[in-house]
């Protein structure tokens, strides 16, 4: 459940000994997330000295189209209005030829992204799926996944970015030969949330072991590897620290952490969590500000749409990144709130002082390790990334 925002720190956030660089401590991070409204100010422009040294001057987003492959799912998120159960209304798997006509259509409009989103394992669970992938030729979701970022790859200039839950390490390295990147939010360390009555209740795959399994095995492949925790769904301030720290750990044993998204709960009227109350704007700015503190060389985004209408005072808690947006397709993940429109996000952008970038789904920094192995993945890349590693269709 949310918490309040005015707990004192019992030490003073000072702007000088937040810059030294050193590793924040768990404690002081978990001081620093309670701070108070008074120092606030401090904490964050801290993190923006951070950024600041970090990427100066840039802000960058990617430019998407989502591509929700099923919406079935074996889990029940208290939070999600994206799942359906077979015969539902709204329920779909997509065919190759959709998936074709919504790349093609976004290649048209200059994304360089495709985000394949879908539901953990439905064939698991439903008899429907695994007929519907028997009828299109597949054993399981994951291997039409595969076909899928194949074909886009293939016949498009996009980059695939599957979102496609837990993996094992066979998984990730078969995806990892058809995208450059993927992902998986670790939302939470705190595995209470599976208890009765609370956000992961009904949803056995976000046991956090398991899903912090799936992001160590990207490491040892060198996988570049979003993730990110969602605040709000019933963790306290120093779950929140925790989560971040236990993404640091694995960061710094392997090097594979391209992002860290720091998402919020938004309430929605159809689901079981419909009564809960959203985090405030001040415990978002505060979680933000620590995740750069926490991670000052990592990239760090907060989804522009969830943040509506004050979303540019997040770049003052020290994001780099506005992740994924869409000129074309909406979010089916929160489908009532749009995306800004590119040129508002510019607008904003630029108003705080910073160049807006469009980057490809992998960010460039890691995309040496993606151009050394040769294959059409590694000549896909190339042909979309400029000379800094930004998308070639720079915005
Ligand atoms: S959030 Fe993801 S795992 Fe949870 S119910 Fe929705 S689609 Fe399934």
């Amino acid at each position: 459940m949310s918490t309040g925002s005015t707990i004192r720190t019992g030490r003073p956030v000072h702007r000088r000994e937040l810059r030294t660089g050193l590793p924040l401590s768990r404690e002081r991070a978990c001081q620093l997330i309670c701070c108070s409204d008074e120092e606030l100010p401090a904490l964050l422009a801290a993190a923006v000295e951070a950024k600041q040294r970090f990427k100066p001057a840039i802000v960058t987003y990617s430019r998407k189209v989502f591509l929700p492959l099923t919406n079935l799912c074996r889990d029940y998120c208290g939070y999600c209005t994206f799942r359906r159960d077979p015969g539902q209304q709204g329920a779909h798997t997509m065919t190759p030829e959709e998936v074709l006509e919504i790349a093609r259509a976004g290649e048209k409009l200059g994304c360089t992204e495709a985000l394949f989103s879908l539901g953990d394992k439905p064939e698991l669970a439903f008899p429907e799926m695994r007929a519907t992938l028997q009828r299109l030729g597949y054993k399981s979701t994951l291997h039409y996944l595969e076909a899928m970022c194949g074909l886009v790859l293939r016949e498009t200039t996009l980059l695939p970015h599957p979102n496609p839950g837990l993996l094992s390490a066979e998984w990730i390295a078969r995806l990892a030969a058809v995208s450059p990147s993927m992902g998986l939010m670790l939302e939470t360390t705190n595995a209470s949330l599976l208890a009765a009555g609370a956000a992961h209740d009904n949803a056995p795959d976000k046991l956090p072991a398991k899903r912090l399994r799936t992001i160590e095995e990207a490491g040892k492949q060198n996988v570049p590897f979003t993730t990110g925790l969602l605040i709000g769904i019933g963790e306290t301030p120093e779950d929140r620290v925790d989560t971040l720290l236990a993404i640091r750990q694995l960061h710094q044993r392997y090097g594979h952490i391209q992002e860290v998204i720091v998402q919020n709960f938004r309430v929605k009227p159809d689901i079981p969590m419909r009564s809960w109350p959203e985090p405030t704007r001040s415990e978002m700015l505060r979680t933000v500000a620590v995740a750069r503190l926490l991670m000052p060389e990592v990239n760090i985004q907060a989804p522009p749409n969830l943040s509506a209408p004050y979303y540019e005072e997040l770049l003052d808690a020290g994001i780099n990144d506005w992740g994924g947006i869409s000129p074309l397709t909406p979010d089916f993940i929160n489908p009532e709130k749009p995306w800004p429109h590119l040129e508002q996000l510019r607008l904003r952008t630029e108003s705080k002082g910073y160049t807006l970038h469009q980057r490809l789904p992998v960010y460039p920094e890691f995309l040496p390790a993606i151009l050394s192995h040769p294959g059409i993945l590694a000549e896909r890349v190339s042909a979309a990334a400029d000379l800094q590693g930004y998308a070639r269709r720079a915005a």
